[in-house]
This record gives structure tokens, C-alpha cells and sequence, in this order.
């Protein structure tokens, strides 16, 4: 595939009127970490890079807004925001590589946006050439900017079927003082339940709550003879800290929990650091359910009875349960997505994406985004809207 790289977005809009009328598939690319993420692609085309688009373009600090050009690696913008003691609170796996326009692509979302909530709240205005080369844009540079369709919301987890991103503006929070990790291991689902109520009202408000399983956590957990780690991140001032753990530890207690305790800085910074980047770790099969948060315990509990060696990062708060197997299930990618945890995702209100396997070529609409949602014909009616002729990133998402 040719991969260009244009250098102004009046540059990328020319190239993509040039593809709109000659006819050829495009494919949009960030930092390529995610790319195996989606169908593949089936046609040959011009795989069009935001590289050179990484240019600063308004950075009033004190309104607590950037607006950039979307090539820019989270890394890149990661470390201009904590010269000013700022943070774009998304947990993005291999920082120094993806970039924004990829994170706002696919939605992104981490651990902590149990706290902070998701890209989709971040992301305040928003630039991006359609299918036909025609640029547009939608919300503003303030916080309030409501008028008009909310392209902003549209374009964020549209996998670049709708546009090429090439600016945004976003949101951003202050660094808070101290962060810190309550840990505590658990045995069964009942007590998790138990705690997972607890938490969702409580008044220390964690930034993100986890639940843990499989050999690779156990050095962070209290009792490893346990089935699961339950970690708790809090953040804020060094006096709401202390209060928060202590409160925290008092209410896990009375949820049938004792034995919490806090980890180490390092420790912290490293569990943090490997939940970030599970979704992105090595397996055979990697797949992710994503249901109301009342959904996770029992999708949890299926998996780990169908492979017992699996490892499992859940944001459970938000009802996200990231699975990695060890070993393809005997029952296929299509006996475990489609007949086995499908179903059970549909009862929570929610359904399982495939992030990786071992043969994507052989992935299907249903073994890679699970039952879809929303009447279909609507889906592909916007997308006519951008793309009439059906050329960015074809066969990759849920257009049929
Ligand atoms: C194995 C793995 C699994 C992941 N799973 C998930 C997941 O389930 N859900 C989730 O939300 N995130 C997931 N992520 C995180 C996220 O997708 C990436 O970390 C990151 O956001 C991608 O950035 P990138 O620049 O590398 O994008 P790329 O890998 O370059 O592109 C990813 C997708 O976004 C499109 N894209 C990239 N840039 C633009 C742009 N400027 N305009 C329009 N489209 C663009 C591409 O066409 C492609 O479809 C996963 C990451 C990995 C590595």
C-alpha cells in the first residue's frame, strides 16, 4: 500500500479530492499501534499518515484548552501539559507512538475514566477533511459551544470512516498532588458485587477502580492464594489521600473485604503503567466485553470457567472486561464471541469486540464488533453523508 504523508491540511484535502475522483480506497493512520484493530483491509488503496500533522495551534493555559494538529503522539503531548502541570487524563497503550487523531478514532478509553470520564467528554472542537476532500469542522475553542450538530461526538470511535481528523481541540485537567492505590484480594463475585456498590457511591470518588486476575498481578496483590486483586486509585490533595484511604479501607471491610492496603509509590506507578498498556500485551486471543458495570462479574466468571489460565484487566466500574487467553477456546473465536459471551453481553445491555487473534483475515463482522447495535440503515446513511463513495477505510467497520 502507498502510504503518503501530507504537510499542511490543505495538502491532505487535496490528496483526498484526488482519491475521491479517481476512486481510491483510502486508510487513514495515526501511530499504526491499532491498525489490527477493525476488520483488515481487503482492498488495495493509499494509506494516508497525519505524520507530518503535529503542529501546536493554540495553547491557552489558562483556559485549560489545546488545540493541535491530531499527528501528534500522546507522548509528545503528554510532556507539554505537565510543564504546566496539566494532563489529557486517557490511558492510551504505547504512548510514544499513537496519536491523538488514532485515539479519537477509536475511542480509547482507560482505567481512569471511571474518574475523568471518556475522549468523547475531552474532545471540545474538532477538524476533519471528509471523503470527497471537503473540509469541515464542529464545536469551538471554549468549553461552551454547543450549536449545531455535535460533530465532535459523531467523529470520536468512527474509526475514520467519516473523516480524516487533522486538528482538535481538547479539554484538559490539572495534575492532582498525590495519587495512590488501595489494593485488596477477594475470592468471590458476591464480595466484588458487594464492593463495586460500595465504590460507585463512594464519597472518596476514585479516579479508577480494577478488578484483577491471572498470575501476572500477583505481585500486587495482598493474598495471591486469592482469586482476584480489587485496586483502587484515588487522587487529590496529601490530606484527602489520607483521609480516602482510611474511609476506603473501613468501607471494603464492611463489604466482607478486610485486609486492604496501599501500594508502594513504585509499585503504583508500575501497576498503573501495565494496566495501561494490557490492551496492546501479547496473547493468543484477546477480547474485550463491554457491558453495564452490573455485567462484569458474571462476564468475568464465564471466561475464567472457560479458560482458568486467563489473564484479566477489568475497568469494572464502567463495566469494561479486557480478556487475554493463553490458548485459542475450543470452541473458536465464533463459539466464544458469538455463542458463548455474546449472549451474555447482550443481557447487560452490551457486546464483545475481538482485539486480537491469530488470524484476522478470518474475522467476520460478528467475531470482531459483536451483535451491533442501532438500526443499520442509519449507520449507513451518515456514512453516505461523508463518504458517498465509500472510500475511507473500506470493509474495516460495521458498514455492510
Ligand atoms: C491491541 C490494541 C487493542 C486496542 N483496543 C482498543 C479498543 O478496544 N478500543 C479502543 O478504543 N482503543 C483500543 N486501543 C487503543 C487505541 O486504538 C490506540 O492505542 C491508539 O488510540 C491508536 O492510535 P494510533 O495513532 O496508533 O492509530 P492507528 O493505529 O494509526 O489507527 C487506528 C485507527 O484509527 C484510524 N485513524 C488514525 N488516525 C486517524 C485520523 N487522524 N483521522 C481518522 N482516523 C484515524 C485508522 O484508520 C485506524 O482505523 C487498542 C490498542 C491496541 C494496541
Amino acid at each position: 500500500m502507498q502510504s503518503l504523508q501530507p504537510g499542511t491540511v490543505e495538502e491532505l484535502a487535496g490528496l483526498v479530492e484526488q482519491a475521491y475522483e479517481q476512486s481510491v480506497p483510502m486508510y487513514p493512520l495515526g501511530g499504526q499501534t491499532a491498525l489490527h484493530y477493525g476488520l483488515p483491509a481487503k482492498t488495495d488503496g493509499w494509506g494516508i499518515s497525519t505524520e507530518k500533522l503535529n503542529r501546536v495551534i493554540d495553547f491557552p493555559v489558562k483556559d485549560l484548552t489545546l488545540t493541535v494538529e491530531t499527528g501528534i503522539t500522546i507522548q509528545a503531548l503528554a510532556d507539554m501539559l505537565a510543564n504546566e502541570g496539566l494532563m489529557l487524563p486517557l490511558d492510551v497503550p504505547q504512548q510514544s507512538q499513537a496519536t491523538l487523531g488514532g485515539v479519537i478514532a477509536t475511542n480509547c478509553n482507560g482505567p481512569r475514566r471511571f474518574g475523568y470520564g471518556t475522549v468523547r467528554d475531552y474532545v471540545i472542537g474538532i477538524q476533519a477533511v471528509n471523503g470527497k476532500g471537503q473540509l469541515f469542522h464542529g464545536g469551538g475553542r471554549v468549553v461552551k459551544n454547543v450549536a449545531g450538530y455535535d460533530f465532535c461526538k459523531l467523529l470520536t470511535g468512527s474509526m475514520g470512516t467519516l473523516g480524516i481528523i487533522s486538528q482538535a481541540t481538547v479539554k484538559l485537567k490539572p495534575v492532582p498532588e498525590e495519587a495512590v492505590t488501595v489494593a485488596v484480594s477477594l475470592d468471590d463475585g458476591a464480595t466484588v458485587e458487594n464492593c463495586i456498590a460500595m465504590l460507585m457511591e463512594s464519597p472518596t470518588v476514585p479516579v479508577a477502580v480494577e478488578l484483577l486476575y491471572g498470575a501476572r498481578w500477583s505481585e500486587y496483590a495482598g493474598d495471591p492464594n486469592r482469586r482476584y486483586t480489587l485496586a483502587v486509585q484515588l487522587a487529590g490533595t496529601e490530606s484527602e489521600i489520607t483521609w480516602g484511604q482510611q474511609r476506603l479501607a473501613d468501607d471494603l471491610k464492611a463489604c466482607g473485604a478486610p485486609g486492604a492496603f496501599a501500594l508502594s509509590s513504585e509499585a503504583h506507578v508500575a501497576l498503573w503503567q501495565q494496566i495501561q498498556e494490557f490492551p496492546a500485551a501479547e496473547h493468543e486471543l484477546t477480547i474485550q466485553v463491554k457491558t453495564v458495570s452490573s455485567g462484569a462479574v458474571p462476564v468475568i466468571e464465564k471466561c475464567t470457567e472457560t479458560d482458568p489460565q486467563c489473564t484479566i484487566q477489568s475497568d469494572i466500574g464502567n463495566g469494561v472486561v479486557t480478556v487475554g487467553f493463553e490458548e485459542m477456546p475450543e470452541t473458536g473465536i465464533s463459539g466464544l464471541v458469538v455463542s458463548q459471551l455474546g449472549p451474555l453481553a447482550t443481557v447487560y445491555h452490551g457486546h464483545v469486540e475481538t482485539l486480537r487473534c491469530p488470524a484476522p483475515e478470518d474475522l467476520t463482522l460478528g467475531t470482531m464488533w459483536g451483535q451491533l447495535s442501532g438500526p443499520q440503515w442509519l449507520h449507513n446513511r451518515v456514512k453516505e453523508q461523508f463518504d458517498p463513495r465509500g472510500l475511507l477505510n473500506p470493509g474495516r467497520f460495521v458498514y455492510q
